[in-house]
């Protein structure tokens, strides 16, 4: 697409503001002067080089599209084209042709949140979407069929319960995860819930944060039981406790895991630095700013920060970074000072001790992450009752309740059990996680939420399993579900005749972290079930005393994994 003399204009004039908003970029990557007047470049990239949603978002920056939402919603339209796109930055996703309507997806920063915004969250989904809340494995919320003519009440109520869409779809920094068990774990190192919020405040108030080259994850780990799948986001923080040693003040710090992006089969590789605690947000700041000014902008199959680091490698993606920071970053090998990543499987579900006196935390199984509008009202109630008002949300797609007393748990969980949910999933059930599927996502290739749940039928009764397996069902190659690294991953894939999944075993994250193997082919969804008990009865059957499900897959070839399982 050619821009008249008028757009480049109106373009120049953007990059001229956008680059007096204060911000401190590398030279290299800043426009000299007669590229702004002779030739307009954004980041260095010429105009005509960029990918049309970079475009899309000179010619009109998605947040500030309010008036068009307005007129869309008073002709209750959907947004065409490039709007589309821009709606994302609102979290409106228009899901068509899997369904005619809205996706909102919000953000729920540190995966927390209280008992008033769950019931807020409830109430939207009640009057204007679907009637479910759906969890993401961002410990996010998500809620469906929402028409284009309610897009201004959604919006406005969620704002009204201090909640936002904002940046939570296209080309920004999404939810910002925490370990759910963040400031009650007893085996944790560090309280990273404030350092989630603290970031989720950042974005929010820096315009310059919005619009990057490609969408950009940030996680937190507490160094506690619970996994929050730290190691398959852009920049992931770990912690490590040091004392007594000669060098280092004694005190908390992160290692730095840099651009995982699993559906790639990429998890994020140690930086090689520490920073302290404290300054953890900085440091996330600062590399969000070098990724956005030298990330890619012509190919949006390149544009995650992982191609960046592939092409500079780490040291110098580290270089750019320190020198927009006023401290030095440390320099650790992964050697030395090793953070622990040993997660309890299925530590998410179930009831467990708090580090505060007499106080528990119950994680709630749920099944694929889909919440009725009763339920989520129902846990709002049960949190105010008997905890603290508070909730928490699992990459696990599940709900923490915290804060629980001793004498109250009798009758919190029987509460729950009259909500339909309960504490006490298998060993199974507990770990099964699934994206939208094609039920609302023209992405993917099969069913996915609907084929879970019948595996968990089907495998109650079949198998007995004393050793937590995760099972990943995922639509399509996006990986929303993470399935290479589940340890049985199932990937959608549309058949001549209906729909199937391709299986993947033996993938895991944190203290198992690798990439599954691809073992099985199309088969199809309706004996997907069956296929899956084969699966994890040839592994009881022949596994060593003790394996793991990672384990044992990984000592066999494929084929051999097929003659067992077949
Ligand atoms: Fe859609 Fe694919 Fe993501 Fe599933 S993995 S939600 S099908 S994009």
């Amino acid at each position: 697409m050619e821009f008249s003399t008028e757009q480049k204009q109106i373009l120049e004039q953007l990059f001229a503001e956008g680059f007096s908003s204060g911000q401190k970029l590398s030279a290299a990557s800043s426009p000299t002067a007669s590229e702004t007047t002779q030739q307009p470049t954004l980041f260095g990239t010429a105009m005509g080089d960029l990918c049309k949603e970079e475009r899309w978002k000179l010619e009109q920056h998605g947040l500030d599209i309010w008036e068009k939402m307005a007129r869309h919603a008073s002709a209750n339209e959907f947004p065409k084209d490039a709007d589309i796109f821009r709606f994302k930055f609102h979290g409106l996703f228009y899901v068509a042709p899997a369904e005619n309507a809205f996706m909102l997806r919000l953000r729920i920063p540190g995966c927390r949140l209280n008992s008033v915004q769950a019931r807020a969250i409830a109430e939207i989904s009640e009057k204007w979407g679907s009637g479910t809340i759906d969890i993401t494995t961002r410990g996010n919320f998500q809620i469906r069929k929402i028409q284009p003519k309610n897009i201004l009440f959604v919006l406005t109520r969620l704002a009204d319960a201090g909640l936002t869409s904002k940046g939570s779809g296209a080309d920004n920094i999404r939810n910002i995860t925490a370990s759910p068990t963040s400031g009650f774990d007893t085996n944790e190192l560090v309280d990273v819930m404030p350092y989630a919020q603290a970031l989720h405040h950042y974005i929010l108030n820096n315009r310059d944060l919005y619009g990057l080259p490609r969408k950009f994850n940030v996680s937190f780990d507490n160094g506690g039981a619970v996994s929050v799948a730290v190691d398959t986001n852009d920049i992931g923080f770990v912690p490590v406790k040091i004392q007594g040693d000669a060098t280092l003040e004694d005190g908390v710090y992160f290692r730095v895991l840099l651009a995982g992006i699993t559906g790639h089969q990429h998890f994020a590789h140690d930086a090689g630095i520490l920073v302290k605690a404290d300054d953890a947000v900085t440091l996330a700041v600062a590399m969000i700013k070098v990724f956005i000014a030298n990330g890619d902008r012509t190919n949006r199959k390149k544009a995650r920060l992982v191609y960046l680091i592939d092409k500079w490698g780490i040291p110098k993606f580290i270089e750019e970074t320190q020198k927009l920071l006023a401290f030095a970053l440390i320099e650790a090998p992964s050697g030395k000072y090793p953070a622990n990543i040993n997660k309890l499987p299925h530590g998410h579900v179930g009831i467990f001790k708090q580090r505060q006196e007499r106080k528990n935390y119950v994680g709630v199984g749920v099944p694929v992450g889909r919440l009725s509008v009763a339920q989520l009202t129902g846990l709002a109630e049960l949190a105010e009752k008997f905890g603290e008002s508070e909730l928490r949300l699992t990459v696990w797609q599940n709900v923490i309740i915290p804060h629980i007393a001793d004498a109250n748990l009798t009758r919190f969980t029987k509460a729950l059990w009259s909500l339909g949910l309960t504490y006490q999933s298998s060993a199974i059930a507990g770990g099964v996680v699934a994206c939208t599927g094609n039920t609302g996502c023209k992405f993917a290739g099969a069913n996915t939420k609907d084929t879970a749940l019948s595996a968990i039928e089907h495998l109650k009764n079949r198998v007995n399993l004393d050793r937590p397996v995760n099972i990943h069902f995922t639509g399509c190659a996006h990986s929303c579900a993470q399935h290479y690294a589940g340890d049985i991953g199932l990937m959608g894939v549309p058949l001549a005749a209906g729909e199937g999944f391709n299986i993947t075993l033996g993938g895991g994250m944190d203290q198992d972290q690798g990439i599954g193997r691809e073992v099985f082919w199309k088969v199809p969804r309706e004996s997907t079930p069956q296929q899956l008990e084969k699966i994890i009865k040839g592994y009881q059957a022949r596994r060593l005393s003790g394996e793991s499900f990672v384990d044992f897959t990984r000592r066999h070839d494929i084929k051999t994994l097929q003659e067992i399982f077949a």
